[in-house]
């Protein structure tokens, strides 16, 4: 047996067909079979923005999770959420950030992963002639990845127009835009929804993997699966003069359910002097 998971089935909240993604992961590492439950998810709120959102990317993740559990009426549940912006860490370089949220309502525990991916073609832009349409479609992987069109001054979600993929649409969805725009620029940005954004996808497959192989490490003390890296410390030695620098000195494991946690060392590792505030100040 692969995992307490092997044979069950894990229902996904998705609309964007994520089990793409999610499925496979859980196929190879637990063995579970993931089965997508069409929840609409565009309540939570929408990337181009004719419904805002309200709830946390964490607080929407667990409520789609939620919802779809009770819709399929099962044990198993598992939600993405998806925001994109400047990475905390680096201001001027956009980020895909990824939450997975998963329930187990048996064993009665949740699991929550995030990570920011450097890899996305997110992107916005004004424009006014086909020309430069050319130039950004280019530079955001169009046609592979799709495009959401509308007239920049005009906020009217009838005028949205998402989900295009193919080069003669998006001339003449530019024209029509064009017309309706009071200011004669278009606004065209890119379509993040999962199944028009490859590059996200591959993302949440990569996050996937992630939860797949974790939930299939149980609790040492408990046996719960889920069983990882709960919190990251700070404090790696300097190789020169032994002083705490801000690389990670250790990683805690944890668990989803109990209390129980271990400290994996990294004892064998020095910070070089680069890293360190009193050799490189
Ligand atoms: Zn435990
Ligand atoms: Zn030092």
């Amino acid at each position: 047996m692969r995992s307490v998971y092997e044979n069950k089935v894990c229902y996904l909240s998705s609309m964007h067909k994520k089990e793409r993604a999610i499925a496979p992961a859980f196929e190879k590492f637990l063995g579970c079979k993931v089965v997508p439950v069409d929840i609409n998810t565009d309540l939570f709120g929408t990337f181009a923005g004719e419904i805002e959102r309200t709830l946390s990317p964490y607080a929407c993740a667990k409520e789609k999770c939620i919802r779809g559990l009770n819709l399929g009426n099962g044990v198993l549940g598992i939600a993405n959420e998806g925001s994109f912006g400047p990475d905390p860490s680096f201001p001027f370089v956009p980020a895909d950030f990824e939450i997975l949220y998963f329930i187990d309502r048996d064993l009665e525990f949740d699991l929550m992963l995030s990570k920011s991916f450097p890899q996305t073609n997110f992107s916005g832009k004004s424009i006014p002639t086909l020309e430069e349409l050319a130039v950004f479609a280019d530079q955001v992987l169009f046609p592979s990845h799709a495009l959401v069109l509308r007239p920049h001054r005009l906020q009217d979600s009838r005028f949205i127009f998402k989900g295009i993929r193919d080069a003669g649409e998006l001339r003449s969805v530019f024209q029509k835009c064009l017309e309706l725009s009071s200011d004669g620029l278009v606004w065209v940005e890119t379509d993040m929804r999962a199944h028009m954004n490859p590059t996200r996808m591959k993302n949440i497959e990569a996050l996937s993997n992630e939860m797949a192989v974790r939930l299939a490490a149980p609790c040492p003390s408990c046996k719960t699966p889920g069983w990882g890296v709960v919190k990251k410390m700070p404090g790696l030695l300097c190789k020169m003069c032994e002083a705490p620098t801000e690389l990670i000195k250790s990683e805690i494991y944890g668990c989803c359910k109990c209390k129980h946690q271990e400290e994996l060392e990294n004892y064998e590792q020095k910070a070089e002097p680069d890293f360190c505030p009193f050799c490189n100040p």
